[in-house]
């Protein structure tokens, strides 16, 4: 249809994590305009975590919307998919991989590279970096019909006006407190401690067998310390991180000297295994304590609870991926669910631009898709989490892993 006959909107993204890219990518397919304004300063700010799987019916799905799913084939990584459970003394207890097959249910790919494959489908112009939103300001059409918006931005410039704002700003989104919700979401009651060795293969070849080529989780009877997942990245890295039950304080409250990491980071790990995975093998601890410098962070996890809805409604604002839903990564689903909600708000959009729907409806349509997808996907990152820390921890990872790898479940 030509652009003539749209009904012409503004559209604004707060935040070019992977939500807000897949939507600026889809509606670029669609001929749609829109604004990213993202606080990072450059694409390479910050380094990007670990390995994501992007399952086939919903973040594919949205690739395939984008047109980007062939390039995402290209950069996948199907031996990455290899898994190995090990008890905390290292005895393997699954080893899977779905190495050969051709079109595999959850290809793995690593977070940068992700990343990068949707930029390359954004036009460059779209984005403005280094603007993190402070502040919007709305005004309403004298007869009271419709919002405009002005964003307002952490270096004193602000936007021009907006029609539609979307919040793609993930856990801490600035457009949800500003505008949906005073509700933060809650600590779930686990940390975790996150370390990187670059160039794995060559520095530590036996840390990168007990790893294999993708993902190995080390747990111990009941995950009564925690759960250790390590997995290697396409750039020859290896990230770990140790989830483990603790209070929301804990790094404050550990006894660990964490000032010292700077000096000794390697010492400073020593303490924090030996206090937190005393009884674990060498292996998963050197996971941990051959960091490199410059690389640890620990981190509380958080999440809003199963059916959580927003307490205001505000014409013309809504939210996508973590900023609507954040949970923690129990069940592995953040980022799928992310870039699902960018490929229902597009279609959203596409009805408000190209059949003149009312902003309100295909709004209200498209939040209620997405929040009832948010509270099942809830709902199963809590039993991820009763399955790992309530008690079961590895024996019960093992018997449903067996299932599901065996096509019983
Ligand atoms: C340890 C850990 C492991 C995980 N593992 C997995 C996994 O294996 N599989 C999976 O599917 N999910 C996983 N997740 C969850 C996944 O990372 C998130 O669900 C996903 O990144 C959400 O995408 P998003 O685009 O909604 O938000 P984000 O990725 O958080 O992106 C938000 C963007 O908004 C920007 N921003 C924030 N505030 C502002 C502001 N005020 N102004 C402008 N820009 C702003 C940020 O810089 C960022 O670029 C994991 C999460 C954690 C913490």
């Amino acid at each position: 249809m030509a652009s003539t006959a749209r009904n012409l909107v503004k559209v604004a993204i707060v935040g070019a994590g992977p939500g807000g890219l897949t939507l600026a990518a889809i509606l670029r397919r669609l001929e749609i305009p829109c604004s990213i304004f993202e606080l990072d300063a450059s694409p390479s700010a910050r380094v990007q975590g670990s390995m994501l799987d992007i399952h086939k019916r919903s973040g594919q799905l949205a690739l395939e919307k984008a047109g980007l799913l062939d390039v995402f084939k290209k950069h996948m990584r199907v031996d990455a998919t290899e898994m190995f459970i090990r008890d905390h003394q290292g005895n393997v207890h699954i080893h899977h991989s779905e190495e050969g097959e051709e079109d595999p249910e959850r290809p793995e790919i690593d977070r940068a590279v992700l990343r990068k494959v949707l930029l390359d489908g954004v036009d460059p112009d779209t984005i403005q970096w280094g603007k993190k939103l402070v502040n919007i300001e709305i005004s309403t059409t004298s007869e009271g019909t419709k919002n405009s918006f002005v964003l307002a931005f952490a270096d004193g410039t602000k936007s021009t006006e907006f029609d539609i704002v979307i919040g793609a700003d993930g856990a801490w989104s600035r457009t949800r407190t500003l505008l949906r919700s005073s509700v933060p979401p809650t600590y779930v009651g686990i940390t975790y401690l996150w370390s990187v060795i670059k160039d794995i293969d060559a520095r530590y070849p036996e840390l990168s067998e007990y790893v294999g080529k993708g993902s190995c989780f080390t747990a111990d009877s009941g995950c009564k310390r925690g759960l250790v997942v390590a997995q290697k990245n396409g750039d020859g890295s290896l990230k770990s991180n140790v989830n483990f039950p603790a209070p929301e304080n804990w790094k404050e409250t550990s006894g660990i000297d964490w000032s010292k990491a700077d000096e000794d980071l390697e010492g400073v790990l020593k303490q924090f295994v030996e206090k937190v995975i005393p009884e674990w093998n060498d292996k998963a601890k050197e996971l941990i304590t051959r960091c490199d410098e410059g690389e640890m962070l620990v981190r509380p996890l958080y999440g809003y609870p199963p059916g959580y809805r927003f307490e205001n409604k505000v014409s013309g604002v809504t939210l996508l991926g973590d900023a609507a839903h954040v949970m923690p990564p129990f069940a592995g689903v953040g980022v799928n669910l992310a870039m699902h909600d960018a490929y229902d708000l597009a279609l959203a959009l596409e009805k408000i631009v190209v059949d003149g729907v009312a902003i309100d409806t295909a709004m209200e349509e498209y939040e209620e898709t997405m929040m009832v997808r948010a509270g099942e996907n809830a709902v199963r990152t809590n039993q991820g989490g009763e399955l790992f820390f309530g008690g079961g921890g590895l024996e019960n990872t093992v018997v449903i892993l067996k299932k599901i790898f065996s096509g019983a479940a």
